[in-house]
């Protein structure tokens, strides 16, 4: 145990004798989702159910391009989707990558925890089991994001790629951006449920698979010490475990605060590696600890979440916390 650990209490929310509901969501998210995630709550439902109703309505929003339909594709043009869900007060976990085809890959996800002694599935044996389980099918390219592809693969035309490898690393050099739905919700009965959905990075390799459909790096909750999820680089998030080893510190009773600068700090080390192959260098860290403390961390400025706590009748945007260095 840390002899001086602060507690957070910068972002603090005061524990009642009734938990107070929260909805903790990326700056990117939409307000009406969160506020109606927060009806829900309120009305007595499960942290789970938020969560899922809050990323489903993203991943179908076709503004987002970075989340479910309309999410930019992979250098060969084609949406691949990675998603997972985990529930704090039992550590069960689901989760997808590579998933083409579907409408909700975070439902998907969901339901690998209910029906399968599994966690992760991943490209045609997520989609076999997606479609087993009667989810609905729908073509996530977008006529935007199928224009923006072809019109950053046409400027290749004139010197072709030699491999797939070739194209990848050609299309990446110019990135048009990436993020991902996080939210972790916490109900009335104090627990907590994370969902992480994304497309991941655009022009990613084929097959890639991001921290978000990874348990421990971009997605960790236990009921007992808080949750954590990330977006930004994923190799980032999955090469430090960042989620859990946030979720870990405040086990081992570091504060919030605490927790999500130490990790914020590895990885923004990590991050000033110079590695000519990675053009998008920065995480964001969502977290919020047991006692109903959150916050935001980020290896830049400038990087915002929103919360909305059964009090507020609006979600409020804050900026992330930014360690730029270690
Ligand atoms: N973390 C996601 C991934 O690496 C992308 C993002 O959040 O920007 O796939």
């Amino acid at each position: 145990m840390p002899s001086d650990p602060d507690h957070g209490q910068r972002w603090a929310h005061e524990r009642s004798h009734v938990p107070l509901p929260i909805i903790l969501v990326n700056g990117e998210v939409r307000d009406e989702f969160i506020v109606s995630g927060m009806q829900l709550l309120l009305r007595g439902a499960s942290a789970g159910d938020v969560a899922e109703h809050i990323a489903r309505a993203v991943e179908d929003d076709p503004e987002e391009h970075t989340v479910g339909y309309g999410g930019w594709p992979n250098s060969l043009g084609e949406v691949e989707l990675d998603a997972s869900f985990m529930d704090g007060a039992t550590l069960r976990a689901g989760a997808v990558a590579a998933l083409k085809g579907f409408r909700h890959p975070i439902s998907v996800a969901r339901q690998v925890m209910a029906r399968l002694p599994h966690v992760l599935l991943v490209g045609e044996g997520a989609a076999r089991f997606a479609e087993e389980i009667g989810a609905e099918r729908r073509d996530m390219l977008s006529p935007e994001a199928r224009a923006a592809w072809q019109a950053h693969a046409a400027r290749f035309a004139d010197a072709p790629a030699e491999s797939v490898i070739d194209l990848t690393l050609r299309m990446l050099e110019q990135p048009i951006g990436h993020d991902t739905m996080n939210v972790i919700v916490r109900d009335a009965n104090g627990h907590l449920c994370t969902a992480v959905t994304t497309s991941g990075i655009a022009w990613k390799y084929p097959g890639r698979v991001g921290d978000s459909a990874i348990i421990g790096a971009g997605n960790y909750c236990d009921d007992r010490y808080g949750a954590a999820t990330c977006m930004g680089l994923g190799e980032a998030a999955i090469r430090t475990c960042a989620a859990a080893q946030a979720v870990t510190l405040m086990r081992f009773g570091y504060s919030l605060e605490t927790a999500g600068q130490q990790v914020a700090q590895q990885l923004a080390a990590l991050l000033g590696e110079a590695d000519h192959r990675v053009h998008t260098n920065w995480v964001r860290l969502l977290l919020i600890d047991a006692q109903g403390h959150f916050g935001g961390f980020a290896t830049r400025p400038g990087l915002h979440f929103k919360v909305q706590t059964a009090h507020d009748q609006w979600p409020t945007t804050h900026e992330a916390v930014s360690i730029t260095q270690a």
